[in-house]
């Protein structure tokens, strides 16, 4: 009998049968097949059903119950403990036709009923309404059969919702398509059985990346992290990455998978080397339209097939290109050590009381081949991002502790030299043992080593970091806290702080004497500074007007082109020598008169 089938998938039907014998299943197949049915898996070892079912994921099950060893009552209430197998159709094939069976087995969640000797039409009538049934359905319409991954359709009803709710809450989540290089022509080479069981490799593959805590450390954060990858069309994947934090982040999900995909699949026993194309799309940079994102990532991602493959693109060239010269940042930055392509230069700071230089402070330069000076403001986000701070930080340290050495011998006690300090140095579990050693190798005077430490490090973990802050005092350093007005700090911990000095955020420096605000917001905190005891540093001073106001108000040092721009060590040097000569002069002079 051949049967018309409404529903053309439903030919293609996996349909598994456990019989501990094996002429029972020959003809069951034989009639199935009859009627059009093509695609059996046959198990005879009930020991080993529960193994083939998971490596084969069949869409129904024929099931014998009296079976040695494991019969139908166990492997059924196995099957539906499953959370898989929940749903999934079973049509019990048994000779037992006592009540007992017939009610125990429907208890235990069989879909259908048939005795042996099975009857023909019976068979293939209710092998077609089991296979019709709404679960399976369900299960036809929203999930792909071969990866048993939600496919495009649950894709796009889930993304609109996903969506919806980003949009709502000003989250950011990123969609990439993943898809297999060449795909076709290795189902054309192997077969679709082969194919087929790549795609499930992959599948896994996928998944086992994106479970991955580092990733999944990118990919939103806490409870609400969340990355769901779905069957797209012919060799591909949709991943939708949820409240992520920085594009960044998704470029990081994509090299993981480009480098896991890498690894040698294994399909009819030989070895395949596969590659991926992934396009990357963000919202709400690139919109806010799920069809047009869509198209987005499936453009970026043909962009990177038609190139070769291999590789991710983002949907925007803008962010595209900001990625990639990061990237291209952070590998020059890796060999900028040991290639001694960084230099400290050194800003006067000058005092409210002798008008002369007391101290500088160290600032550090990266001088790069072709691309000439780099600015810090650009090179130290990616340094702590990436934790290269921790070696140039130590570079910065010992560089800064070496130059105070040798001015310090220009006969200057009270020289006073500052370096800054970044939040994940700072934080690095060798960072107090690190700067004794670098302090107590070069007999350097502790207390002519300021550490400039930002406000917003400060106020991340306070009670952690007031400890920390506390050992450094203990040794004997001098503490700044840097860039301040524009950290939030609280009062109540300001007092608290063991600190020797403030400097004031050049924002701040830039509007006075012109902007009242300002003006009021300095004076401020000069006063506050002088009522806890810190002393104050303005920074960015320009003009004569700034310097006028700031000395007015009592501000103890000052720092900024008006007195001179950053220097080499060198220039530096001759800055310090020729202000001993003014000073003798003047001291001559005063002597004479
Ligand atoms: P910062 O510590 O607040 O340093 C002051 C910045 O202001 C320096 O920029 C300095 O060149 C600039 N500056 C000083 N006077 C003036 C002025 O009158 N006008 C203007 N427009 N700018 C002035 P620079 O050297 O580009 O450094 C920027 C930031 O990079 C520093 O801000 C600091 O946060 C960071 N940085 C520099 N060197 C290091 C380092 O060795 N380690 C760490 N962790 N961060 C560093
Ligand atoms: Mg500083
Ligand atoms: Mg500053």
């Amino acid at each position: 009998m051949d049967i018309k089938f409404h529903n053309p998938d439903l030919s293609s039907a996996k349909i598994m049968m456990i019989d501990d014998e094996p002429i029972n299943m020959e003809i069951v197949q034989a009639l199935l097949e009859d009627a059009g049915y093509s695609n059996f898996i046959v198990e005879d070892q009930p020991l080993r059903a529960m193994e083939t079912l998971n490596n084969t994921h069949p869409d129904m099950l024929i099931l014998d119950l009296m079976m040695p060893g494991k019969d139908g009552f166990q492997l059924l209430k196995e099957i539906r403990s499953h959370e898989r197998y929940e749903h999934l159709p079973v049509i019990i094939l048994t000779s037992a036709n006592d009540n007992d069976s017939k009610l125990r087995v429907l208890e235990l969640g069989a879909t259908d009923l048939l005795f042996k000797p099975v009857d023909p039409t019976e068979l293939i009538l209710r092998v077609y309404n089991t296979l019709s049934s709404k679960s399976y359905l369900d299960q036809l319409a929203y999930y792909d059969a071969v990866t048993h991954l939600p496919n495009s359709r649950m894709f796009q009803e889930h993304f609109e919702w996903v969506l919806k709710k980003s949009h709502r809450h000003e989250d950011r989540l990123a969609i990439l398509n993943i898809s297999l290089d060449d795909f076709s022509r290795i189902n054309a080479a192997m077969g679709h059985k082969e194919g087929d069981s790549i795609l499930r490799q992959t599948a896994e593959l996928i998944q086992q990346v994106v479970r991955d805590s580092d990733v999944l450390a990118c990919v939103g954060r806490g409870a609400n992290r969340n990355a769901n990858l779905y069957r797209s069309e012919n060799g591909a994947f949709m991943l939708l990455l949820e409240r992520i934090q920085r594009p960044e982040d998704a470029a990081l999900v994509a090299e993981r998978i480009l480098d896991a995909i890498k690894q040698p699949l294994i399909a009819a026993d030989t070895e395949v080397y596969l590659t991926c194309s992934i396009g990357i799309v963000t919202h709400p940079e690139e919109g806010n339209d799920p069809n047009t994102l869509v198209r987005l990532v499936n453009t970026a991602r043909d962009y990177v097939k038609t190139n070769g493959g291999n590789a991710f693109q983002f949907s925007s060239s803008v962010i595209d290109m900001s990625y990639r010269n990061r990237l291209d940042m952070e590998s020059r930055l890796r060999k900028a050590l040991e290639r001694e392509e960084f230099k400290l230069y050194y800003q006067p700071k000058v005092d409210l009381s002798s008008g002369r230089i007391c101290g500088a402070e160290a600032l550090l330069r990266w001088f790069n081949g072709d691309q000439g000076m780099i600015s810090p403001l650009e090179f130290i986000p990616i340094a702590e991002e990436t934790g290269l701070i921790i070696p140039i930080g130590k570079w910065v340290l010992e560089t800064t502790c070496d130059q105070l050495k040798r001015w310090s011998s220009l006969g200057n006690n009270n020289f006073q030299l500052s370096a800054n300090v970044s939040a994940r140095q700072f934080q690095e579990p060798n960072f107090v043992t690190d700067l004794e050693r670098i302090i107590a190798s070069r007999s350097i005077n502790p207390k002519t080593l300021t550490l400039e430490l930002t406000e917003s490090l400060l106020m991340q973990d306070i009670e952690q970091n007031i400890k920390l802050m506390s050992m450094l005092k203990a040794m004997g350093l001098k503490l700044s806290i840097d860039d301040f007005g524009t950290g939030y700090s609280s009062l109540a911990y300001l007092k608290t702080l063991p600190v020797d000095e403030l400097k004031i955020d050049r924002s701040f420096i830039i509007d006075v004497p012109q902007k009242e605000d300002s003006c009021a917001i300095v004076s401020t905190i000069i006063y506050l500074a002088r009522k806890l005891g810190f002393h104050t540093v303005a920074e960015g001073i320009e003009t004569s007007e700034q310097f006028e106001f700031l000395r007015r108000e009592q501000c103890e040092q000052f720092q900024g082109y008006y007195f001179s721009k950053p220097v080499p060590a060198s220039d530096f040097t001759e800055l310090l020598l020729s202000e001993r000569k003014v000073t003798a002069q003047d001291d001559h002079e005063n002597n004479n008169e």
